[in-house]
């Protein structure tokens, strides 16, 4: 049935966000598949966080701790999740040093659509002018132009701005 359509625009961090979800065992499969390679070597903890702290791009995902072989504090692109450009610092236990691994990939930040495309909205609009004014009813009139289907909670959002916008909320 076509309105059950799922859109074509789901991003990439969403439909990756399943698989990041199920780890540990995944999870480490994941990282050992990127190539990393050493950047860097501080000489403390606190001087490795501060640093990635001030590159202002990285997010802490998750710490590793495997006991005699350091631990690993991973970090995401905090653009995107699914962005393949990662690093992890590894804290040697018996020298206090830390060093940081940065993946060889560049970023990559798939495009993330925030809420409607303009085109869609023009299409929403039309038929919001038309008097059709529930987001089903509207889901309807859209499957009927061949048009692919927005989220539902996309639509409700724009309905609203479109509501308020003409004065009938
Ligand atoms: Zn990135």
């Amino acid at each position: 049935m076509s309105l059950r359509q799922l859109p074509d625009f789901v991003s990439e961090s969403e439909s990756s966000e399943g698989d990041e979800n199920s780890y540990p065992e995944t999870f480490h499969k994941k990282f050992t598949r990127q190539t990393y390679s050493q950047h860097l070597i501080f000489s403390s903890k606190l001087e490795a966080t501060s640093f990635v702290k001030a590159e202002k791009i990285w997010t802490q995902r998750t710490t590793d701790r495997r006991g005699d072989n350091g631990t690993r504090i991973y970090y995401d692109c905090k653009m995107q999740r699914s962005c393949p450009c990662k690093l992890y610092l590894c804290l040697d236990p018996s020298s206090q040093n830390v060093s940081l691994f940065l993946t060889e990939s560049e970023h990559n930040h798939a495009e993330k659509v925030v809420g409607l495309s303009e085109v869609m909205k023009t299409e929403v609009r039309n038929v919001f002018d038309l008097g059709i004014r529930t987001p089903h009813m509207i889901l309807k009139a859209l499957a009927e132009k061949q048009l692919d289907l927005p989220e539902k909670t996309k639509l409700c959002n724009f309905l609203k701005t479109l509501r308020l916008s003409k004065g009938d909320s």
